[in-house]
């Protein structure tokens, strides 16, 4: 079930059989030559929308802008600072469980979100530890390469070329997607180079056509597709697990 896609009288009726909830959470920050603008929330998009086709799970819109401020010298790309993603992480939140929702896993397609997203989780639980009172409700982070099975599979797939940024295994599940927007470039060198990240005139200057450690011209949608139906699976399991969690009386 899509809430975009629901009436509040459709999700007042899902919330008497369930209250696990999930929110895809990415960035919008450039991703090489030939990744998409919205790769990082893409990819979590994909995989909870193919998840929610086989089981009964409600997904959430996608919290779609994130940390990118080392990716502001190419042209594109949006950021939020720490700060304010933090912030509209605890809008998000307070809103759902407020509804009822007790269980609430974020589903991340951004490596440069962890830290802030783990950040915003304190945050939001730090408002019932100070009123002395129990927030109700748990939150869970879950990076989709990190779902069971999945960095096996990357690896098999791509033994090398892998990288950090614009990887193969990213834009291969965009092209499995949306084949409409498959780009194509010469990359030379053919794996980029790898190194620390700062700020954006560093990060150009170090990586100039924006890729980490990567090859993404290793991609194809038919590995991209394998991904993404691997990681809906493992994601399916991990709500299962999550809204079954014990909570201590
Ligand atoms: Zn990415």
């Amino acid at each position: 079930m899509l809430l975009h896609l629901s009436t509040w009288a459709e999700i007042a009726q899902y919330l008497q059989r369930s209250r696990v909830v999930v929110v895809p959470i990415g960035s919008n920050e450039q991703h090489g030559p030939t990744g998409l603008l919205g790769t990082d929330w893409l990819c979590p998009e994909i995989i909870a929308h193919e998840a929610e086709k086989n089981a009964d799970i409600l997904v959430a819109p996608t919290f779609n802008i994130g940390m990118a401020q080392h990716h502001l010298a190419f042209a594109g790309t949006i950021s939020l600072r720490p700060s304010t993603f933090i912030a509209a992480i605890g809008d998000w939140v307070r809103s759902l469980a407020g509804h009822g929702f007790t269980r609430i896993l974020f589903l991340n397609g951004h490596g440069g979100n962890i830290a802030s997203i783990e950040a915003a989780f304190s945050e939001t639980y730090a408002d019932a530890s100070f009123a002395r009172q129990r927030a109700g409700f748990a939150l869970k982070l879950c990076n989709w390469w990190d779902l069971e099975g999945v960095g096996e599979l990357a690896r098999t797939q791509f033994p090398e070329g892998h990288g950090s940024h614009a990887t193969p295994s990213e834009i291969a599940i965009t092209q499995w997607a949306l084949p409409d927007s498959i780009k194509h470039a010469d990359f030379a060198p053919p794996i980029a180079p790898s190194g620390p990240i700062r700020d954006a005139f560093d990060f150009r200057a170090r990586f100039p056509d924006g890729r980490v450690g990567s090859d993404p011209g290793l991609a194809t949608p038919a590995k991209g597709g394998e991904l993404v139906k691997l990681a809906a699976q493992s994601l399916v399991r991990e709500l299962v697990a999550f809204s079954s969690e014990p909570v201590p009386a």
